[in-house]
């Protein structure tokens, strides 16, 4: 029997999801790289070893924003992955800190823990059977800790084969806990890599069993609303939604290959292309009118476009007793303090002044 003890008044992933949407913050690889503790290329999460109290704190962050979920930081904590940066010795105790971490800062506000599984650059369509084993091995030791870490449920994410998503439904159903399975539009905005109309291969995860099935990650959420569109016709069961909040475009749909002044922005030039919290707070709005049920935010993602998404879902959090409010301002607010000959501004060495304030 786990050793966990389960908070058995807190409501599980299926009874908040029947009461509305769940919103679920990820972003943690690119939040953690901005500040310095995890190296862009690899991506591997060494930081849940090496800093866990940065990953305890961003986990607090998204949780004072309102995100319903601590997802843990075990994106890319496979095998494959650890192997290329020489740690492969370090996989289990690894996805148990992760887990640990995120249970732990869960309980401080009534949010879900979640475990995560994700892409495993294993799988090969051509060879199904072999590669196929590979996959399933990586994913069922992931969700074996993540089950006895006391996981509420699995996210499996950013998957573009639906087979490779089968087989994570698979591993997670086995284990019998509620499964979230997001394919990520990496490569086609219309297809998997393995020949599969999106919505197609939605609709076979939802036959198969899957709790919420939909798309993270790589695209924006500008470039994501069609799809969630026709997803939504599609299937009756639960469907998510977590872009990345950038800019992407019909040329450049994915986060992967969008430019910044003619150069492959990613990873480290996306920046001007970020969303606005405002234009994430619209996505959070028009995602539940639509009726997305699992709606949140994936890499870029910042603890203002949280809250923003949380307060577009009409709550209150945590973070909202410091969200803007620019009637306390000097220049834009109620009670303006600037005398009337401040109200102008030094363009080269000329003074003009200003009257749209
Ligand atoms: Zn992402």
């Amino acid at each position: 029997m786990s050793k966990i003890q389960k908070n058995i008044n807190k409501l599980g992933l299926l009874e908040r999801l029947e009461k509305g949407p769940v919103l679920c913050a990820e972003g943690y690889l690119f939040e953690l790289e901005r500040r310095g503790y995890l190296k862009a290329g690899a991506f591997v999460p060494e930081v849940v070893l090496d800093y866990p109290d940065a990953v305890r704190e961003l986990h607090r962050e998204f949780l004072r924003c309102g995100s319903d979920v601590m997802e843990a930081f075990t994106y890319y904590a496979h095998r494959e992955k650890l192997r290329t940066i020489g740690r492969e010795d370090e996989l289990e105790p690894m996805n148990r800190q992760a887990l640990r971490i995120a249970r732990e800062v869960a309980a401080e506000g009534n949010a879900l823990g979640a475990g995560n599984i994700c892409n495993t650059w294993v799988y090969d369509p051509e060879n199904k059977e072999e590669s196929g084993k590979a996959v399933r091995a990586m994913y069922e030791e992931q969700v074996r800790w993540a089950v006895e870490e006391g996981a509420d449920f699995i996210i499996a994410e950013t998957i573009s084969y639906l087979g490779e998503a089968l087989i994570a439904l698979e591993v997670i159903k086995a284990f019998k806990l509620p499964a979230v399975i997001m394919f990520a539009t990496t490569r086609s905005l219309t297809q998997s890599k393995d020949g599969y109309e999106w919505i197609e291969a939605c609709k076979v995860l939802e036959a198969a069993g899957a709790d919420v099935v939909g798309f993270n990650c790589q695209a924006g959420p500008d470039t994501l609303m069609p799809l969630l569109k026709k997803l939504r016709k599609a299937v009756k069961c639960y469907t998510a939604a977590l872009p990345v909040p950038y800019h992407t475009t019909k040329e450049h749909f994915a986060m992967w290959n969008l430019q910044y002044k003619n150069k492959n922005a990613f990873p480290t030039a996306l920046d001007p292309l970020l969303c606005t919290r405002d234009e994430m707070a619209s996505f959070a709005k028009d995602a539940k009118e639509l009726g997305i049920n699992f709606i949140g935010i994936c890499c870029g993602a910042g603890p203002h476009h949280v809250r923003a998404m949380a307060e577009a879902l009409g709550r209150t959090v945590p973070a909202s007793k410091y969200s803007p409010d620019m009637s306390q301002h000097g220049h834009y607010g109620s009670k303006k303090v600037v005398k009337k000959h401040e109200d102008t501004i030094i363009v080269g060495k000329k003074r003009k002044v200003v009257k749209d304030r």
